[in-house]
């Protein structure tokens, strides 16, 4: 059985780079440790000031090599094994635009080997665009996946045969109405009781 995973604001912290790009670009912007409320900052930023501090982000040299793991990315490398033992294969599946540096697929395998989180049963795919994932997850036939961003678990939900959790952070909890999971290790859990 396939599963997908995704990266950031799953497994990588994203939100120290683009918070430090916004304070950039618009000093005091946003407090210390500031919990967004939703994906894109409404409550700080405008979608033009969004963009921007986004665009700024992507400037990064080797970007994605650079991301702190977040808790659910160790709580990962232990479950893997778990996973591998009951024929399950785990692709991780992300959009990431391209960065000065290596390509965005070499970075994130860079990273994955970095944080123990590569095995026999993974494999990566760089999608251009988050709202590829629901096509990729028909034509790969995964059975699960698991989401930070509220709009591709509802693009996923149109898959057939194909279950898509939201992973909970601060910026999704108001997504009341989408199944959710807590952490990886209840995503996993999940996955396991139908193998
Ligand atoms: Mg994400």
């Amino acid at each position: 059985m396939n599963i997908a995973i995704d990266i950031d604001g799953v497994l990588a912290n994203f939100t120290q780079p683009f918070q430090s790009a916004v304070n950039s670009l618009y000093p005091g912007r946003l407090e210390d440790g500031y919990a967004p409320k939703d994906f894109w900052y409404t409550e700080k930023l405008s979608s033009e000031e969004s963009l921007a501090a986004l665009t700024s982000t992507f400037q990064t040299h080797n970007l994605w090599t650079k991301l702190e793991p977040l808790p659910d990315a160790k709580e990962l490398q232990t479950l893997l094994h778990e996973l591998h033992m009951n024929a399950v294969d785990v692709i991780y599946a992300t959009h990431r635009p391209k960065t000065p540096g290596m390509s965005s697929l070499a970075q994130t395998n860079r990273w994955l080997i970095h944080n123990d989180l590569m095995r026999g049963n993974t494999t990566t795919v760089v999608v251009d665009k988050s709202q590829h994932k629901a096509h990729l997850y028909e034509i790969l036939n995964v059975k699960f996946s698991v989401d930070d961003r509220p709009d591709t678990i509802l693009a996923c939900q149109a898959v057939p045969g194909h279950r898509p959790y939201l992973l909970e952070r601060s910026w999704n909890v108001s997504d009341i109405h989408l199944p959710r999971v807590r952490s990886m290790r209840e995503f996993v859990k999940i996955v396991l009781d139908k193998t």
